[in-house]
């Protein structure tokens, strides 16, 4: 694909990125839906499968509107390669089963997405892979974990639903010197406040169901790194095991990718008002944004990312039942376990997203009863704190 010129910035890439016009040289993305391409020739055909001429062969292993997509995220985080995903959860499914074979043993932070955690604990274990978790706030942890030779380190990066941050330099390091690959999930922090890659670590994923996409319309993800790992057995996995990203919601998600950096600047700043706001109310104790200094990795925080995100955990004061009181009582933000939207969304992690975690597991997490997960989206600030405002006061 041709290189856009280097003197292009961030938001012009987003914008244009990865664009290659139809010869009907239509102004917005092409969307090519289509399942097969068509040889002029038996030998074109012949041709194709001897690898000899790079061109789309069948969309499961690549078509061109999804292909614009990863090129124009390839762009954005600076990677050399990008493979898309039909949801996030491919991209960390395929992203760990193209690096780990029977026998080799995964260290990872224990407080993960709990679709992640499931993936990690029990499906790969199945596969002969032994997994480790530790607290991943606790260096000397990894530093015990990592001991025993690792071939792969998974982390989150702030976490969910609690926002704990991993010194991700420390952590990679301690990895590298391991020999293990390091896989970040850079859901909450999205591609603009964090950069994982240049803290040291060998691979992202993605889901872009959240703030890729940001207008709550569809599921995708990715997974970037270097074109040895991207290009070869991750390729190699997808192209024959089959989560490829529908041409359409690749179309939807490069829209997302052009307004992601506005939109993303406007939710961090608004979470940032909601949190200074929320952490001064009567009724809620434990506010958790990585931005705010009432956060126990405040500094940290601020050292690896660039702005705090659009997510905050909080406690209200009495339990499931004032959780529950208070969930209901908004007017405005919806009540759902999604994130990234432009609609502000709230949610009780102990009973939906963690709800599969046994009592102990949530306790050690953070995940009391009183916890309520925030979602800050693209409304009116003061509209949001008024709604919440009054909920807190029901
Ligand atoms: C949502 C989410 C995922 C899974 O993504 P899907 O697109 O829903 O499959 C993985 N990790 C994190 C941190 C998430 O928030």
């Amino acid at each position: 694909m041709e290189q856009p010129p280097v003197e292009w910035r961030l938001p012009t890439r987003l914008v244009r990125g990865g664009l290659t016009r139809s010869p009907h040289s239509e102004t917005s993305e092409a969307l090519y839906l289509t399942s097969g391409y068509v040889y002029d020739t038996a030998e074109e055909a012949e041709a194709a499968f001897a690898d000899e001429n790079p061109r789309y062969i069948y969309s499961r292993y690549g078509n061109p509107t999804v292909s614009m997509f990863e090129e124009r995220l390839r762009m954005l985080e600076a990677a050399e390669a990008c493979r898309a995903t039909s949801s996030g959860m491919a991209a960390v499914f395929a992203a760990l089963s193209s690096i780990l074979e029977a026998g080799d043993r995964l260290v990872a932070s224990r407080a993960l997405f709990g679709s992640c955690l499931h993936v990690v604990a029990k499906i790969l274990p199945r596969f002969g892979i032994e997994t480790c978790l530790v607290d991943g706030t606790d260096i000397e942890q990894w530093r015990d974990a990592l001991k025993g030779g690792t071939r792969a380190v998974f982390v989150e990066s702030p976490s969910n639903p609690t926002l704990e941050i991993i010194d991700l330099p420390e952590v990679c390091s301690l990895a590298h010197e391991a020999g293990a690959t390091v896989v970040v999930d850079n859901v909450f922090a999205s591609p603009l406040l964090q950069k994982p890659l240049e803290l040291g670590a060998d691979i992202v994923v993605y889901s872009a169901t959240k703030h890729i996409d940001g207008q709550g319309r569809c599921l995708g993800g990715a997974v970037l790194g270097p074109a040895t790992f991207v290009d070869g057995p991750l390729f190699t996995f997808l192209k024959h095991t089959g989560p490829a990203l529908s041409p359409f919601n690749a179309w939807v998600l490069l829209k997302g990718l052009e307004t992601l950096d506005l939109r993303i600047a406007r939710h961090s700043a608004s979470a940032e008002a909601v949190a200074g706001w929320l952490a001064s109310r009567h009724g809620v104790r434990r506010m958790l944004y990585p931005w705010h200094p009432t956060h126990p990795q405040a500094e940290l925080a601020r050292r690896m990312m660039l702005g705090g995100g659009s997510i905050i955990a909080f406690e209200v004061d009495g339990g499931r039942g004032r959780a529950f009181r208070f969930l209901n009582a908004l007017k405005l933000i919806d009540i759902s376990n999604n994130l990234g939207d432009s609609k502000s969304l709230v949610t009780h992690p102990a009973t939906t997203t963690h709800s599969k975690l046994s009592p102990e597991e949530r306790e050690h997490l953070g995940i009391t009863e009183g916890l309520v997960r925030l979602h800050v989206g693209l409304e009116d600030v003061c509209d949001i704190e008024n709604d919440l405002a009054q909920a807190l006061a029901d």
